[in-house]
């Protein structure tokens, strides 16, 4: 039988584990959470990304910047395709060859509809070091940025172009202020925004935790997933630095998710985009 002293301690427990107990404090979070356009990512063949059912299948993937208003100053997460691609309406090949980038509109002036100037992004980083998330990061050198070591290595190595890295996009990086990261990081100590390690798309990919006022936290993908069918399928593309490390990357982000009850905003979802809020509205 069952005492009443068992019920009473299963009864907190199960509070405990439901609702915040009285007098804990709420988790501290940003201000807001911008979601700009940052361009297209145009391919004739989605096969590479997806399946080899996918052959000849064109697919338009969306490409975003994120721009978090914190009390302690504006980060920038990721920088699109080069804003000099806007005035070149049939965009631009990629390196490979297997998508055209398109940026319909400059990032600078999706920042200047908000009111942010590109000196006043005072915390900067990217995923990872592909063309279409570095293509403006060259504004950005007067932040603090934020770089696994794995990635800097990559980035700033003698190879870049084995990564399919594109060092002109980013070189003026070289001389700034880089926090090199061994895995997580809470950007601003308060666990409000957090850096997420998630290798495998390339040596040093991170993802994006953000803690929001007035919803669910979110977390930026980055490209450890680049479409939802991907992500149900728990399914890496064959254009990948490491399918181990990225196959590891989605499970441990699957249970980050379950444990904070955050959504998960793949970058070059396109589908997904179009129920996002784009700037200069912006996320609560
Ligand atoms: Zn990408």
């Amino acid at each position: 039988m069952t005492s009443s002293r068992t019920i009473l301690a299963a009864c907190a427990l199960a509070i405990a584990g439901c609702a915040p107990l009285p007098g804990a404090r709420a988790p501290a979070t940003a201000e807001r959470l911008y979601d700009i356009d940052c361009g297209e990512n145009r391919t004739a063949d989605l096969s590479p990304w997806t399946t080899p059912a996918d052959k000849g299948k064109p697919y338009a993937f969306a490409n975003n910047c994120y721009l978090i208003k914190h009390a302690k100053g504006w980060m920038l997460w990721d920088s699109g395709h080069p804003d000099s691609y806007a005035s070149i309406p049939e965009g631009v090949p990629n390196q490979r060859r297997t998508s055209i980038a398109v940026m319909k509109k400059p990032l600078t002036q999706s920042l200047r509809e908000i009111g942010v100037a590109p000196s006043d992004i005072g915390y900067f980083a990217m995923s990872h070091s592909h063309a279409d998330h570095t293509g403006n990061a060259n504004l950005f050198a007067g932040a603090t940025i934020f770089m696994q070591q794995a990635e800097y290595d990559a980035a700033f190595g003698p190879e870049p172009q084995r990564f399919g890295f594109n060092p002109a996009n980013y070189d003026q990086l070289r001389g700034a202020r880089i926090v090199k990261l061994q895995g997580d990081h809470d950007v601003f100590g308060d666990g409000s925004v957090v850096i997420k390690s998630t290798p495998g798309h390339t040596p040093g990919h991170q993802s994006l935790f953000v803690r929001l006022p007035k919803s669910a936290p979110v977390l930026l993908s980055g490209d450890f997933v680049h479409l939802r069918a991907n992500w149900d399928a728990r399914r890496v593309p064959s254009i990948n630095f490491d399918q181990a490390q990225s196959l590891k990357s989605m499970q441990e982000m699957d249970a980050f998710l379950k444990q904070t009850g955050a959504r998960l905003w793949i970058n070059h979802d396109a589908e997904q985009a179009q129920t996002i809020p784009k700037a200069p509205a912006y996320t609560e």
